[in-house]
């Protein structure tokens, strides 16, 4: 497996793959690999001859407060894991390289990324499609993997490909999780003990959400309160936001019905987690 930083080289190293119409995957991340990235890596060696991993961490998808700088990094660890688990390349550019000076290109997903994340992360979103553009413009590639962890990234990003006729097949692979429920996330890395132990009330209470739908509750509200109220109970979590959407639209719900995404977001400490689930009544 090789480790291309330069843009030229890795389109180079794909041509004659494509001329023999070998198929091209993408894994796009920000490295700190865990089990969930691994995960994608696996199904999209399963399904094609070529598996590109990007590792960047994109700055224009950072606020201005946000993590950028902290983001932890190791390439090098990275690339072992990703070969294990059957990447071919490792794409692993410098800011530089993505956005040279004088850079003043991006994508916008318009709506879609005005709710959920996109409300408390001004300018995310458009950070992430401008990126994965990028990517899909550089590695051509025939299908690209993104996890269900970050639900409303794979609704952005299909809604992206379709209204920009993008010629790629967009994967979504399902939530790997620790053994107590909590999502995998490079992020995880920045809790203490105590907010690491109090941060599996997510996945608790989106069980919990579960059971009640499962029991007949339709009531949004009911269930947004029962979510809340159970996140409570952890004195370091501070709710950003508890909701229960449409997930083609991802517009708010009031009585249940349909394909449903209930997404979280929860700060511990100054660590922001993500998690969800789709339930559909
Ligand atoms: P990131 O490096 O956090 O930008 O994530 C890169 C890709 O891995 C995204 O498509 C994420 O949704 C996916 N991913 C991150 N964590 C998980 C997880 N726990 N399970 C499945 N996919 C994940």
């Amino acid at each position: 497996m090789e480790v291309i930083t330069r843009i030229d080289t890795m389109r180079e190293k794909l041509i004659s793959s494509r001329q023999v119409g070998q198929k091209i995957g993408l894994v796009p991340t920000m490295g700190f690999l865990h089990d969930g990235h691994l995960s994608l890596i696996r199904k999209a060696a399963q399904e094609n001859d070529i598996v590109v991993v990007s590792v960047f961490v994109n700055p224009t998808q950072f606020g201005p407060q946000e993590d950028y700088e902290e983001y932890p990094r190791n390439v090098e660890r990275d690339a072992l894991l990703a070969e294990e688990a059957g990447a071919t390349f490792i794409f692993h550019p410098s800011v530089e390289e993505m956005y040279p000076e004088n850079y003043e290109t991006y994508v916008e997903v318009t709506d879609l990324t005005k709710v959920l994340c996109g409300r408390s992360r001004p300018g995310h979103f458009r950070g992430v499609t401008t990126v994965v553009t990028k990517l899909f413009n550089i590695i051509q590639p025939d299908r690209a993997y993104f996890g269900q962890k970050d639900a409303q990234q794979t609704i952005v990003i299909q809604k992206m490909v379709r209204d920009l006729n993008q010629n790629v097949k967009i994967c979504v692979c399902p939530i790997v999780r620790e053994k107590d429920g909590i999502a995998m996330s490079s992020r995880n890395t920045y809790l203490t003990n105590e907010e690491r132990m109090q941060a599996a009330v997510l996945h608790k209470s989106l069980e919990m959400a579960q059971k009640m739908i499962d029991e007949g509750e339709r009531d949004a509200k009911t269930i947004t309160k029962a979510i809340e109220k159970q996140i409570c109970t952890m004195e370091k979590a501070y709710i950003d936001y508890v909701a229960l959407v449409s997930l083609h639209n991802l517009q708010p719900l009031t009585v249940l019905s349909g394909d449903i995404l209930i997404a979280l977001a929860v700060k511990f400490g100054a660590t922001r987690l993500i998690d969800n689930v789709i339930i559909t009544v």
